[in-house]
């Protein structure tokens, strides 16, 4: 219903994979798991309003995978009866939050690393999820091509940067000047290709952002 981006990043050698945000239509995220036979070896979520964790309970349970979010918004995680009255949506069961994300966290997954970014502003405990350009096995298929090409870098950003704007500050928990702080001290801080997959509408890049959005100009 709110349009939220749910992101299942696998590993096609070993079929690891990675599911953020699991907002709402659980079945299709499993339907899509099943598909390309992935097997899900952890739930991360970039921050705990309704919409990035409605469908939590159902992919956790047929997953088994754990759970990892940032420890700043389990209070906002807590809520989740009065967030969904808000909306008008049935109260999500809760799960068990297995491990918390903290700034400079590595996560893997087969092949794949992705490094958390602390990034407060649209809610306490927002993080975005980092994945370099120069993983280790990219880089050695690169050179096996001789290419001298690189793959760009990837951002999951949750609310915190969209095409063309930033997160809403005036839910509870957040704060235009943190999230100002998270996005030029951090986000803006990553290279210009670094393609941005955001936690609602379309994908951009840091560069289209830096230049165009207008809560960045100037940076
Ligand atoms: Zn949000
Ligand atoms: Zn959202």
């Amino acid at each position: 219903m709110l349009q939220c981006n749910c992101h299942i990043v696998g590993d096609p050698k070993t079929r690891d994979a990675l599911v953020i945000d699991p907002g709402d239509d659980a079945e299709r995220i499993l339907e899509v798991i099943h598909r390309h036979k992935l097997h899900v070896s952890a739930i991360l979520i970039t921050h705990t309003h309704i919409d990035h964790v409605g469908g939590l309970r159902r992919i956790q349970e047929a997953t088994g995978a754990p759970v990892r979010m940032h420890a700043d918004d389990l209070e906002l995680y807590r809520m989740l009866d009065a967030q969904a009255a808000w909306i008008g949506w049935k109260p999500p069961e809760k799960v068990e939050v297995s491990e918390f994300l903290r700034e400079g966290d590595a996560v893997r997954w087969g092949r794949f690393e992705a490094q958390v970014l602390h990034t407060p502003g649209h809610s306490k405990g927002s993080v975005c999820l980092y994945m370099p350009s120069d993983m280790p096995d990219t880089r050695a298929a690169a050179i096996a091509a001789k290419s001298t090409e690189r793959e760009p870098g990837r951002l999951f950003a949750g609310d915190t940067l969209f095409a063309g704007s930033i997160g809403r500050t005036d839910l509870w928990g957040g704060s235009f000047d943190s999230i100002m702080r998270s996005l030029r001290g951090k986000v803006l801080e990553l290279p210009d290709d670094t393609i941005v997959y955001p936690g609602h509408g379309p994908t951009t890049t840091i560069g289209n952002e830096r230049e165009s959005n207008p809560f960045l100009a100037g940076n």
